[in-house]
């Protein structure tokens, strides 16, 4: 069985894509082109130009104007915020044809990303057309101690950050691209935005939307490209004022540099988790599949899969069952089958990562409960996985997978199970499953994560921010808390 494509989408896929530079589509200035392979089978779905250092200079001259000159610095916030508004309208009117071109792009259930990716993508633009109309400073009564006697008028006012490179990753290519534009567009920045080069296809689709919504020109530039060119370069580029980066930890380090090495632009930085799932031995039944959705969700590539696993002794057995029942009964297959529950892995790359940590596992000991390795021999697909018997320092208990892998230990001394928790060097989410709403909220204080979940797990919002404590990131998205980010705060002083 399989969705019958959308015209759209055939049309989209059929003709080479260009970059989206100043409100033109063009091809890269090296005429080179890249392909974007169906993880599914792993044959060519889309070509795409390559955009490198020469096209990302071109972008970033064209928003530098857009922020300068042109009329989105001239408009007002309501006329700002309602442009924002109508690219929300946009996705949600094209929500089967965005939704199929990610599944075609990415391997996610079509149906997911119909009911997921797409309506958070729309939300997230509604959510922050409002705040375009908000963003405000204060006025400050100041002392002025060496002054005695002066008078004085202060305020500060908050300023678009201007000029923004957006980097982002391939596990959720347009809910990710929605999570940087839609803050940099509400506070009235311009944006070169780089989609992964596993994933580049409904970025660009986006583009055309954002135009249609009346977007000016040169505001958001949209450049497909590798990492190591178009991404180092806007990284590295002197004219850009932050960078907006999500993707791994060790990427992340690497913008830090470029960063530093140039114009020591601002960054806010997502990245890695290995994420801690705690369940307690009052938890309630639902914890089962909540520990399954939590590592399987999206086929474990989430930053923040719940990836660790810890069961009270005394329900470790049965959770352990539970998961790897629900793991062997989840249909695997193309995303664009609609029974199909877990697609295959973005890439050959990932594949081979992925299965490289299962076979690590099992050098090191780890029993597979279930699966362990590859699914099929076509296309990307890995078998969900459960491991026991791990200890704390194997590396399938360290290091993210970001493949649909779990390792789950048990625990009984209630004292350490938040230091146990804590011993990584992520921070990015964690889950309490327990019945004890005491218990619960003692443990969200001492997990040292962005997101903690009680009796829940991968449950985002627009209104609610998402970041990394430790080598997970910094700073965080999402929220009116993006905004800061996205922001320069002037303190103004006139004295009477
Ligand atoms: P993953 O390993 O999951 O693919 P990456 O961190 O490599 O995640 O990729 C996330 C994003 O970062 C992608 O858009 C990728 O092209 C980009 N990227 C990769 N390497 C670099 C780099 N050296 N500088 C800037 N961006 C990069």
């Amino acid at each position: 069985m399989t969705v019958t494509l959308d015209r759209n989408v055939e049309e989209f896929i059929a003709t080479p894509r260009q970059l989206f530079i100043n409100g033109q589509w063009s091809d890269a200035a090296s005429g080179k082109t890249f392909e974007t392979p169906d993880p599914a089978t792993g044959e060519t779905l889309a070509r795409v130009a390559e955009g490198d250092a020469e096209d990302i200079n071109r972008a970033v001259t064209a928003a530098r104007k857009a922020f300068e000159e042109g009329p989105w610095s001239r408009m007002t916030p309501s006329d700002r915020g309602r442009i924002v508004w109508k690219i929300g309208d946009l996705i949600l009117e094209h929500t089967d044809e965005l939704a199929q071109l990610e599944s075609l792009d990415n391997g996610k259930p079509f149906v997911v990303a119909q009911a997921a990716d797409i309506p958070l993508a729309a939300d997230l633009f509604h959510y922050m057309a409002g705040w375009a109309t908000k963003i405000e400073g204060n006025s400050i009564d100041i002392s002025v101690p060496y002054m005695p006697g002066a008078n004085f008028h202060a305020y500060t006012r908050r300023e678009a950050i201007g000029v923004v490179g957006q980097i982002i990753p391939w596990n959720f290519p347009l809910l990710m691209a929605a999570w940087k534009l839609g803050p940099a567009l509400a506070a009235g920045c311009t944006v070169v935005l780089k989609p992964a080069e596993q994933t580049p296809l409904t970025a660009l689709r986006l583009a055309e939307l954002i135009a249609e919504a009346g977007v000016p020109d040169g505001v958001v530039n949209v450049v497909p490209g590798y990492g190591e060119t178009a991404g180092a370069a806007l990284a590295a580029h002197p004219d850009v004022d932050k960078v907006a980066f999500t993707g791994s930890t060790e990427v992340g380090k690497l913008i830090v540099q470029a960063a530093g090495a140039t114009n020591l632009k601002k960054l806010t930085l997502e990245l890695g988790g290995k994420s801690p799932n705690i369940v307690f031995a009052d938890a309630d039944a639902a914890a089962v599949e909540g520990a399954a959705n939590a590592i399987f969700f999206n086929h474990g590539q989430c930053c923040v899969a719940g990836s660790r696993l810890f069961v009270q002794q005394s329900r470790f057995d049965e959770v352990v069952d539970g998961v790897s029942e629900i793991a062997k009964s989840l249909k695997i297959g193309s995303g664009m089958d609609p029974t199909t529950q877990m697609g295959p892995l973005v890439s050959a790359e990932q594949l081979s990562r992925v299965t490289g940590f299962l076979e690590s596992g099992k050098a090191d000991g780890a029993t597979a409960v279930t699966g362990g390795g590859r699914f099929g021999d076509k296309g990307y697909f890995v078998e969900p996985t459960v491991l026991t018997n791990t200890t704390p320092d194997m590396k399938v208990v360290r290091e993210e997978i970001f493949g649909p892998v779990v390792v789950a230990a048990p625990f009984s001394d209630l004292g350490e199970i938040a230091a146990v928790a804590n011993d990584t060097e992520y921070g990015l989410g964690a889950g309490i499953w327990t019945r004890d709403i005491g218990k619960a909220h003692a443990m969200a204080k001492k997990l040292r994560a962005g997101t903690v979940w009680i009796n829940c797990y991968n449950v985002f919002d627009a209104s609610l921010p998402f970041g990394g404590y430790k080598q997970s990131g910094w700073g965080r998205e999402m929220g009116h808390e993006v905004l800061n980010n996205y922001t320069e705060v002037k303190s103004v002083v006139a004295q009477l």
